[in-house]
């Protein structure tokens, strides 16, 4: 396309009254005056406050900015010691001891805009662009199926070669793709996309095609910062028509949402606030909050000095106690944590409530492909930075993590059943609200585990996995909850029916 096509088509794109729709007297939801105000005078909160606070969490009830605002200023380490553990309790309560995995596939690094901690960015004259054709695609989606997974996220730069019909096709092309396993077919059964903001019209596209979760992270919620970040003349300077991405993707009907922000580009509490008044937004206006919050910190990338000069990285001291207030702050969302931190931070906020992560992760275009073609490359030693967004942490197999987690007592879960039995928006909001979605998920998470542990594990990686499946059965088996009606039945039959060969069954 040429330069001209290009500025066209950036033009166009931006409709001013699919964001001035969700203002409110000509303004956005994030206030800074209110949100400095909130934290400085929560600055020192009592002991007590602070446990009546944790309390509400465990009651499973979304906090309110100046809870969370408290909790962000807690110092007391026996303190922070009680919010760790009531963090997990929580995620216990809605989520049980299950991780869902996701792996990310990177479509283009095409981009039109210029944001200074990113390696794709336009002006980044060292990056070596690519576009997947559905070939790659195709290619691609199968070396992610041989790991075992069963939920992808597909990410993509911003430019009119990768817009909603490119969009559209290649989420087609991944729900297409089927991999011989052990027994029968290996297949992604969940589509979720990373993708820049859109129109309404735009967002029907891919609602039709059966988009799972639409992620559009803020990046920050600091206008200031976000004006010198991603400079004005670019189509993500845009402030407000990213802030209400969101908003544009329940109105088009795909009401599973997804926010985050970057963390290092501005003060952690400040994005914990922002992320919160988000959230609330979205249940004011949709009565539904966001599914996920993810919170990447920045870490290198090609040709910006900011990746490793910011003012603003967050140690991961302060990294673990922002991860634990969201966890209290959005009892019943998920968050997910992802590779570019290393195995060991993982793990340690994992046991701190996050809820979703990914393994086998690999970021540079047509990437999966490259590694299956270095079979010895268990490990990506060499990652290139030229050809990819930014270093990853934890560069393991997903049988690895996998193993790691059944160690730790944590059942992986492949599960995509929620969305396809209709439990998503405001429908699952309520069952994880009442701690109701978790005790189906468990139970998903055992038919699954058995899937993967038949079709795809490592030796030893099947005998860890083994015994902890028998845990969970048991304990499925005792719960009260399943033995009322016909549910255990059900579920008895279908453990069954997975262990002769059948696939993809779910409650
Ligand atoms: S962060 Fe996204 S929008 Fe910004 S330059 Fe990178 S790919 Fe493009």
């Amino acid at each position: 396309m040429s330069e001209l096509g290009v500025k066209d088509w950036v033009k166009q794109l931006v409709k001013q009254d699919e964001i001035d729709k969700y203002l409110v007297n000509g303004k956005d939801f994030i206030d800074e005056q209110h949100i400095y105000d909130t934290l400085t005078n929560n600055r020192k909160p009592e002991k007590q406050q602070v446990r009546d606070i944790i309390q509400k969490s465990l009651r499973i009830e979304r906090l309110e900015p100046e809870e969370t605002a408290a909790l962000l200023h807690v110092e007391d380490p026996e303190l922070w010691e009680e919010m760790v553990a009531a963090g997990l309790e929580v995620k216990r309560k809605v989520y049980d001891n299950r991780i869902v995995f996701f792996a990310p596939l990177y479509c283009s690094n095409l981009c039109v805009n210029n944001c200074a901690y990113c390696g794709f960015r336009n002006e980044n004259k060292d990056e070596e662009r690519r576009i997947l054709t559905m070939d790659e695609v195709r290619q691609e989606t199968e070396a992610v199926i041989s790991e075992g997974h069963k939920r992808m996220i597909v990410v993509y730069g911003e430019h009119p070669r990768s817009d909603a019909d490119y969009i559209a096709k290649t989420i087609e092309t991944v729900y297409g793709v089927k991999k011989p396993a052990r027994h029968g077919m290996g297949e992604i059964r969940r589509v979720n996309i990373n993708a820049a903001p859109m129109s309404i019209a735009d967002l029907k596209k891919l609602w039709n095609v059966g988009i799972g979760t639409y992620q559009v992270f803020q990046e920050t919620y600091h206008k200031a910062t976000y004006a010198t970040v991603h400079p004005t003349n670019t189509l993500k300077g845009n402030y407000r028509w990213r802030l209400y991405a969101l908003h544009r993707a329940m109105e088009a009907g795909i009401d599973d949402v997804a926010t985050g922000a970057l963390f290092g580009l501005y003060n952690w509490r400040f994005e914990v606030m922002g992320l919160l008044q988000h959230a609330i937004d979205l249940e004011r206006q949709f009565g539904i909050g966001p599914h996920t919050i993810s919170f990447p910190r920045m870490t290198p990338a090609s040709g910006s000095a900011l990746s490793i000069g910011s003012n603003y990285l967050v140690s991961d001291a302060d990294f673990k106690k922002l991860v634990t207030v969201l966890r209290l702050s959005v009892p019943y969302t998920g968050l997910i944590i992802t590779a570019r931190e290393n195995a060991q931070l993982k793990k340690e906020l994992i046991q701190v409530g996050c809820t979703q992560t990914d393994a086998s992760t690999r970021i540079g275009i047509g990437g999966y492909t490259e590694a299956m073609k270095e079979l010895s490359n268990l490990e990506c030693q060499n990652q290139e930075i030229d050809k990819q967004q930014f270093i990853l942490g934890d560069t393991r197999r997903l049988d690895d993590v996998v193993r790691e987690l059944a160690e730790m007592g944590m059942i992986t879960s492949f599960c995509t059943a929620g969305y396809r039995c209709g439990r998503t928006g405001d429908k699952i909001m309520g069952l994880l609200k009442s701690c109701t979605e978790g005790k189906f998920c468990k139970l998903n998470a055992v038919l699954t585990f058995r899937e993967y542990l038949d079709d795809y594990a490592f030796p030893e990686t099947k005998a860890i996995g083994e015994k902890l499946i028998e845990q969970e059965l048991s304990q499925i088996r005792e719960a009260p909850f399943f033995n009322k009606g016909s549910l255990l039945e059900t579920f008895e039959k279908m453990y069954q029916d997975i262990i002769k060969g059948k696939r993809d069954v779910y409650i």
